[in-house]
């Protein structure tokens, strides 16, 4: 789907007539716009976007220098790893997006800024589980958990980020065992979105299931899923040493830039806790500039410390994390 995608491409091909500035993004029409609407309020910056659903790695190679983007949108280190690794990005720095962004949630080098994070946590049916009764991702293994857990793919990049993480904290040997035990105790195979998987809790199939945060909002949204969402508590478990696993959605700038200046304002707009705290609403995220704060709906599900380890220790072992989801054969 295209927004004025003809306008960027033929001012990219003879620049300086508008100031504007061109995105692509693989988030929603829906959560971007309160966003581009404020900064070209406020700056005069005209925004075009392009919404992907995906390849932009590809197509940002494919178009080279000639690519007409100038910020890419997307969530996850585990896409925003894999676009620097592709050489699509470009280090930028500011001391505006330093203030704002916490040092775990961005590329030391600069190509990566995360704006909001999730955390991904357990759902528990409210009638078959105790809260006080998931505590760590490590106890997911634990047998008392047979046939009762619901997830999605192993090689989806929400669960590769976990196992990642579970692998920065304890090792590949022992993070082999932890998802040969998670695998023991499913329900039924990997199937789904995050959102089935509480479905199929609110229909009886299993007890707890794996998901992000953000996706119970998403429910409570839906008249068809409020049931689902109802059914089910969001408990916080920990990492034995660290604290809850966190994601973010993030923003990079292109290695080819043509309207840089623009970009590098509309990033530190984005980082700014204003705009953190309305990027964060539309998706019900949590904002991370010092200060803010989730929307009373995200915050009523609970208080939890996010992990500390370094999202880009996370990114480093995602080949791991997907050879042992691979070898453990947790989809089949
Ligand atoms: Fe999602």
């Amino acid at each position: 789907m295209f927004l004025r995608l003809t306008t960027a491409l033929t001012l990219a091909a003879a620049p300086a007539l508008a100031q504007e500035v061109n995105l692509y993004s693989y988030r929603q029409p829906e959560l971007l716009a309160p966003l581009t609407d404020a900064f070209t309020e406020e700056t005069g910056i005209k925004v075009n976007v392009a919404f992907l659903e995906k390849g932009m790695v590809e197509r940002l190679k494919a178009e080279g220098r000639r690519s007409p983007a100038d910020l890419i949108f997307t969530v996850d280190i585990s896409r925003l790893a894999a676009a620097v690794e592709a050489g699509v990005t470009q280090p930028v720095d500011s001391e505006a997006l330093r203030e704002n962004v916490p040092a775990q949630y961005h590329d030391p080098d600069g190509n990566w800024w995360g704006l909001t994070t999730r955390a991904r946590i357990v759902y528990a049916s409210k009638d078959r589980v105790d809260p006080g009764e998931v505590t760590t991702y490590e106890d997911l293994a634990d047998p008392k958990w047979e046939g009762r857990i619901c997830t999605r793919s192993g090689t989806h990049v929400y669960t590769i980020g976990l196992v990642a993480a579970m692998i920065a904290h304890h090792g590949e040997d022992y993070t082999k065992t932890w998802l040969e035990g998670v695998k023991s105790n499913l329900a039924r195979k990997p199937q789904g979105n995050d959102r089935a998987q509480v479905k199929a809790i609110w229909a009886g199939e299993c007890d707890i299931s794996l998901g992000n945060t953000y996706y119970m909002g998403k429910m409570l949204e839906d008249e068809e899923q409020t049931e689902w969402a109802n059914s089910v508590n969001v408990l916080f478990p920990e990492f034995e040493d660290g604290g809850t696993h966190v994601n973010i959605s993030g923003v990079a700038m292109t290695a080819s830039a043509p309207n840089k200046e623009n970009a590098l304002k509309m990033m530190e707009f984005l980082a700014s806790p204003k705009a953190q705290e309305i990027y964060a609403a539309a998706n019900y995220e949590y904002p991370i500039a010092p200060g803010t704060e989730a929307i009373d709906t995200v915050q009523a599900w609970g208080e939890f410390e996010a992990d500390d380890l370094n999202l880009m220790d996370i990114a480093g072992y995602r080949a791991q994390a997907l050879r042992l989801v691979e070898t453990v054969d947790f989809d089949g």
